[in-house]
């Protein structure tokens, strides 16, 4: 019997192997395609109701297992354990109101004039691929596989080689409930990925990086498949004279540390008036001094490693450039051991620094004094990125004009992207962003919009 190659994870906290799972043959990945299509009527014929049931008890299954997935999560990409709880405990916890939502977003609308009759019919696109990142292993494929399977879309899931582990136990959990292939997985890496992405699937939905969704769009055009694309970022954080600079420095030190950085919405640079800097920095370093960094797994760590040695020499290189180039070292300025970075504090940043233009995804604070608001705006969008920003000033209303200057698709005052209200978009600009998720509008984008008229 020929042996079938398997992908190993690995754990990035103690490089222990904590299990593996068989790579998909790329050569048959056409045959999934097929099984996929073969499936989707009969989904889409369920209806919304019967549908939803199923989704509803699954998801009832998952949050019976928070602890456990949180576990997994942990191990596998090394967030903190508090961190991966939340992740586990975000899936589905609005599930019934999304549902519903998801309902509305694509029940049919009649317009009438005095001749005539016109349905706007918001039907599934067919098989939908979903290519994920590692980052939130279970919450990014949740956020495609509940509206795509919703609006009566099957769906096949290429989780990150980083997160195997993870992706699997997603879809073991939700093929307990779905009929037979309306969920399948696909492992393996890019090889996988980009020949889903040539294959006859209808749509591609996509997290990750820019690199990645540059690649996938070119190879869509192809035959103009239908893509959702949601990157990576270079988000800033703009603080006033006026700005509470406890709470500031308090938002610094958490957006820029959580999941050691790993987060497409961190902050990932900070413009400062030059007359509160200094006072802005001490608060700061005080702040990302009380990190603690280790294992995920031990209660006392508030910061894990980097999720592989790529990342963290991708950051170690960042940090080491910017300080020959002028940058200097509030705190930290290093690798600590293994996948470890140590939590770091520079300023004195520019932009001609590749830790000011590149996405960082590291445990990075990085402060640029600035002499105007004015220079901070242009400072600000100096980037083809255009995830999120934060803007922090007692004065909400300034805060807000400023918001409406940045090139970013989501903005936080006196806060970050997230939360923001229910039913409202997560979307990216520029090269952030090309479709989004959530709402109204983001649920349409797994729908083929159909228009049929008739004479009275
Ligand atoms: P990545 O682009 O390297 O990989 C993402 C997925 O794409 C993986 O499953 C990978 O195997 C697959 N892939 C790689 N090359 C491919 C190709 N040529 N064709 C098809 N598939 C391919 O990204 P990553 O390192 O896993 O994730 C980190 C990135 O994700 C960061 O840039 C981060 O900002 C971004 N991200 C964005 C959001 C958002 O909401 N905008 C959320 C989370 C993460």
């Amino acid at each position: 019997m020929p042996t079938i190659p398997t992908l190993k994870s690995y754990n990035p906290a103690t490089g222990a192997v904590l299990g593996e799972v068989p790579i998909t043959d790329p050569a048959r990945i056409l045959q999934i395609v097929e099984k996929s299509q073969n499936a989707q009527s009969g989904w889409e014929r369920l209806g919304h109701d019967a549908r939803n049931k199923l989704l509803l008890e699954a998801y009832r299954d998952i949050q019976s297992q928070t602890e456990k997935l949180a576990s997994l999560i942990t191990r596998e990409m090394g967030k903190p354990f508090c961190e991966g709880l939340i992740e586990a405990k975000s899936l589905g916890s609005y599930l019934e109101e999304e549902l519903k939502e998801i309902e509305l977003a694509v029940v049919p609308e009649t317009y009438h004039d005095e001749r005539s009759s016109s349905t706007v019919y918001r039907d599934p696109l067919g098989v939908c691929a979903a290519i994920t990142p590692w980052n939130f292993p279970l919450s990014m494929p949740s956020w495609m596989v509940i509206p795509a399977l919703a609006t009566g879309n099957v769906v096949i899931l290429k989780p990150s080689e980083e997160t195997p582990l993870c992706g699997q136990a997603f879809v073991d959990i939700l093929n307990k409930y779905l009929p037979k292939d309306v969920l399948t997985i696909v492992h393996g890496a890019d090889e996988q990925g980009k020949q889903l992405v040539k294959s006859d699937v209808d749509l591609i939905a996509f997290t990750g990086s820019r690199e990645t969704g540059k690649d996938i769009l070119k190879s869509a055009s192809r035959t103009f498949k239908r893509v959702m694309l949601e990157m990576g970022g270079k988000d800033p954080m703009i603080i006033l004279e006026d700005a509470d600079l406890e709470k500031a420095a308090r938002f610094a030190a958490f957006n820029s540390f959580r999941n050691s950085g790993q987060v497409c919405v961190s902050t990932e640079r900070i413009f400062v008036p030059e007359k509160i800097a200094e006072q802005f920095e001490v608060l700061l370093v005080e702040a990302v001094a009380e990190l603690k960094l280790g294992d995920g797994m031990s209660e006392t760590t508030t910061l894990g490693p980097m999720v592989n040695s790529t990342q963290r020499n991708h950051v170690i290189n960042q940090i080491e450039d910017a300080v020959r180039e002028g940058a200097k070292v509030l705190l930290g300025g290093g690798g600590h051991k293994d996948n470890f970075v140590k939590p770091t504090v520079l300023t004195n940043v520019t932009e001609s620094m590749s830790i000011a233009s590149d996405e960082t995804f590291g445990p990075v604070a990085c402060v640029t004094r600035v002499a105007s608001v004015s220079e901070a705006v242009q400072k600000a969008n100096a980037t083809p990125f255009g995830l999120g920003a934060a803007v922090f000033s007692e004065n909400e209303e300034k805060a807000s004009r400023i918001a409406r200057q940045l090139s970013a698709g989501m903005v936080g005052i006196n806060q970050g992207v997230a939360p923001s209200v229910r039913g409202t978009p997560w979307i990216g600009a520029r090269e952030s962003g090309y479709g989004f998720h959530k709402s109204k509008d983001g649920h349409r984008q797994f729908t083929q919009t159909r228009v049929v008229t008739k004479r009275f």
